[in-house]
């Protein structure tokens, strides 16, 4: 047997699950299987919390990649300050829902009609890199606007602890720390509208020390690159990176310490940033727990010593929970018998999808309460780099279906 992380705590006392007031299995029956379920309820409870717990002058953006879903979109976007979007493809589902003033467009390889349809709408680029420059100044000056340029910035430094680092070293992400002041000075000079920096070191750091640390080291490198460049940002996005534990052992950010630290680095804050808003941008944290994926057992076999549960769900819905999304060891995102969440466990099961790959495996070895055909399992942190981030085209299954509830 091997453990499963943690179930979030939303779910974990129930004794039978149910998802935005409806039972998982009810879910099931009226819209079918295999299904994601979004609770924004729940996601408004996280956001409500992280806003309590943050300094005024910092907003909370969601980096839209983590659940484009235009029906998700549109419930979370009266809940949050802004919405970050990192193609043409997400700019315009964030238009649909989100005024052009708060919306910004990072990522590298902008082509010209992305950077273009950026700067007709009004949105806020973050440039990636000397040559995005010049080509956004050009379509800027063609259409007789000054478009709003941020400088996305490799900073010198990376978040320690987090599964994606994205900072001190040479990377395809922002412009080095010392050739941003020398870029800021150029914008400027061009005419354009500069709106600050983009300074993101890192993703799904679980490490609240490391959180801390990063933002009051990312605070400081906004001050010096603003008095290098001479010039004031309006926003410093302060990037994001808090994780959600997926795995057993995994222990949940102290949000409310991470906000009162970043209170009195705000508030210390050096002189060329007192009059700058402050961002942080997250995905993850903000929709990964409201969402749950649903599916129904078809068949019940042994081979060997193991016994699966062989589902109509699996990998094309939810390649992050089969381990192959960026993980190095695989381990159990936490799975249950919707119908018997509070039961208690009585055989050791591995749950696979109906996929010709034996990477296609949800769950490997866990305890779980007796279960067979039309059973309806849950595999829980759905919501966030599930449905939009796994190969729903591989072996023609086709999509999951995906309902938002609860708003
Ligand atoms: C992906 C991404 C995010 C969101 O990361 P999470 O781990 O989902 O919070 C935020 N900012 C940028 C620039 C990103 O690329």
């Amino acid at each position: 047997m091997k453990p499963m992380g943690p179930i979030p705590p939303y779910f974990a006392d129930q004794r039978e699950l149910t998802v935005a007031g409806k039972r998982a299995v009810d879910w099931v029956a009226e819209a079918g299987s295999p299904l994601f379920v979004y609770d924004v309820g729940i996601v408004r409870e996280r956001l409500a919390r992280l806003r309590a717990a943050l300094p005024p002058a910092c907003e909370i953006h969601f980096a839209i990649k983590a659940n484009p879903l235009p029906a998700f979109l549109e419930a979370v976007a009266p809940l949050v300050g802004g919405l970050d979007v990192a193609s043409g493809g997400e700019l315009a589902k964030a238009l649909a829902v989100k005024d052009a003033a708060h919306i910004s467009f990072a990522g590298p390889g902008k082509r010209d009609w992305e950077l273009e349809a950026a700067i007709a709408a009004g949105a806020t680029l973050n440039l990636e890199s000397e040559g995005e420059t010049g080509r956004a100044l050009a379509i800027g000056e063609r259409l007789g606007v000054a478009p709003k340029l941020a400088v996305r910035v490799n900073p010198d430094f990376e978040l320690r602890g987090s599964g994606m680092k994205m900072g001190g070293r040479a990377s395809p992400f922002g412009v080095d720390a010392a050739r941003v002041p020398a870029l800021v000075k150029r914008l400027i000079e061009a005419g354009a509208d500069w709106r600050g920096f983009h300074i993101f070191a890192g993703s799904q750091s679980l490490d609240t020390a490391a959180i801390v640390e990063t933002q009051a080291a990312t605070v400081a490198l906004a001050a010096r690159l603003a008095d290098e460049a001479g010039a004031q940002p309006t926003l410093v996005n302060l990037g994001g990176g808090f994780g959600i534990p997926y795995f057993a052992g995994d222990v949940p950010v102290d949000v409310e310490a991470v906000g009162a630290a970043l209170g009195d680095a705000l508030a210390a804050r050096p002189s060329v940033l007192v009059n700058s808003a402050f961002a942080i941008e997250l995905g993850r944290w903000i929709a990964g727990e409201c969402g749950v994926y649903l599916m129904t057992v078809i068949d019940k076999k042994t081979s060997g010593e193991e016994t699966f549960l062989v589902c109509d769900g699996g990998l094309h819905h939810q390649l992050a929970a089969s381990g192959n999304f960026g993980t190095v060891v695989r381990r159990n995102y936490p799975v249950a018998v919707a119908g018997k969440l509070g039961s208690e466990p009585i055989e050791t099961v591995s749950i696979v999808g109906p996929l010709c790959t034996p990477l296609d495996r949800l769950a490997d070895r866990v305890a779980m309460p007796e279960a067979g055909p039309g059973d309806v399992i849950a595999v829980f942190l759905a919501g966030a780099y599930g449905a939009s981030a796994s190969p729903a085209a591989f072996l023609g299954h086709g999509p999951a279906a995906e309902i938002v509830a609860g708003g």
